[in-house]
């Protein structure tokens, strides 16, 4: 049994079961024995991979997003560049290698990464070299400034609530204890205000996903986009609404039980982008687009055919292997989304479409 098990399950024990937003929240950042807090999820083989790992050309054609909507924006300096759980900070290094060729973009760059955790801050500093950076804690610390930002399988990885629609009320999923054993439970049904917009369209039984730490996170970054101008580029599984049961957790890229070792697998559950773009007003958001059309709307084909010329034999069947993955229908392609968020009198960045909402 993990420490963190024996933590959790006193807990449960002296004041009752806890909601699925609290047990992601320690497994994933709880100090001593959170999975983000203790590891790089990369390292040793790895629990999952991520489209900047797997190829710099996610990075490579996110930044010249970026760096075009920053052009097409009259070049603000100075203006922040920001990114939401770096990780390794492999996206940014890409981003920044990609840009270095737009001018004045660097010097008027201010980069930050907003990171949670210590030990990955050691790793984002490594990767980054002798760039200039600034950690966050929050989005609550970006400065008042033009905001270029990008978030990467981040939101997915906040804690979240879950309910299961009774009649007109909602029970919540909750852990708790079954003799020595952490269970899945639910409480009562209770009306909820904050779903009555998912009565119509969730059957009795249904279940709907939120995420409490989202909405404030999106409104910050909306509303300085909105004032100061800037963009931000939100990519993740999940779809326009949260349907079903999407609470799921990864161990050596293994789905597995995620209540059977807590902080040493990554749990996350799919984005509800609805709910992201509504908080992000007074910014305008874009359509939700699948991955795989915005990076060809970026320009990832012409890229990856440059890059297989220089490559032969492995590196080449690598690369055209990570080319397929990241644009696939059947792959990342179509089930990640993209978002952007902009401000209200200009359109989106390139590679989206505007809002007509
Ligand atoms: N962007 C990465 C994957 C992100 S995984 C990629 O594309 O490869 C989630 C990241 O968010 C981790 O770096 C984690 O430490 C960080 N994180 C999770 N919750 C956070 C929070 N509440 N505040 C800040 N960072 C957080």
């Amino acid at each position: 049994m993990t420490a963190l098990a024996h933590i959790l399950k006193a807990r449960i024990a002296a004041t009752g079961p806890m909601t699925l937003a609290d047990y992601m929240a320690d497994c994933l950042l709880h100090p001593a024995h959170g999975y983000y807090a203790t590891r790089d999820p990369f390292g040793r083989g790895g629990d999952f991979t991520t489209a900047p790992e797997i190829s710099q050309m996610f990075g490579e054609v996110m930044g010249l997003c970026l760096a075009q909507a920053w052009l097409d924006q009259g070049r603000p300096t100075p203006f922040t560049l920001a990114e939401l759980g770096p990780v390794r900070g492999t996206l940014m290094a890409d981003i920044l290698r990609a840009t270095r060729a737009v001018p004045g973009l660097h010097a008027a760059a201010r980069v930050m990464l907003v990171e949670a955790s210590p030990t990955l801050r050691k790793v984002q500093r490594a990767t980054l070299g002798d760039h200039a950076v600034t950690w966050l804690d929050g989005v609550d610390d970006l400065p008042q400034a033009p905001l270029f930002l990008i978030a990467n399988e981040f939101f997915d990885a906040l804690p979240i609530r879950q309910f299961t629609r009774q009649g007109d009320g909602w029970a919540e999923t909750v852990v708790g204890l079954d003799a020595d054993r952490l269970t899945m439970g639910r409480t009562p049904p209770a009306p909820l205000a904050a779903l009555s917009h998912r009565l119509t369209d969730t059957p009795i039984g249904g279940i709907v996903e939120t995420c409490p730490a989202a909405p404030p996170i999106m409104a910050r970054i909306g509303a300085t986009i909105a004032a100061r101008g800037g963009a931000a580029l939100i990519v993740d599984y999940g779809d326009w609404r949260s349907r079903g049961d999407t609470f799921q957790a990864l161990k050596d890229h293994r789905f597995t039980d995620p209540l059977a070792e807590p902080g040493e697998a990554d749990l996350t559950a799919h984005v509800d982008f609805e709910a992201l773009a509504r908080a992000a007003a007074p910014a305008r958001s874009s359509h939700l687009i699948p991955q795989g059309v915005l990076l060809r709307r970026l320009g990832i084909d012409a890229r990856a055919e440059r890059l297989a010329q220089r490559l032969t034999g492995a590196a080449l069947q690598s690369h055209l292997a990570a080319h397929h993955r990241l644009t696939d229908d059947r792959e990342m392609g179509s089930l990640f989304k993209a978002l952007a968020i902009h401000p209200p009198h200009l359109p989106p960045p390139p590679g989206f479409d505007p809002s007509d909402a």
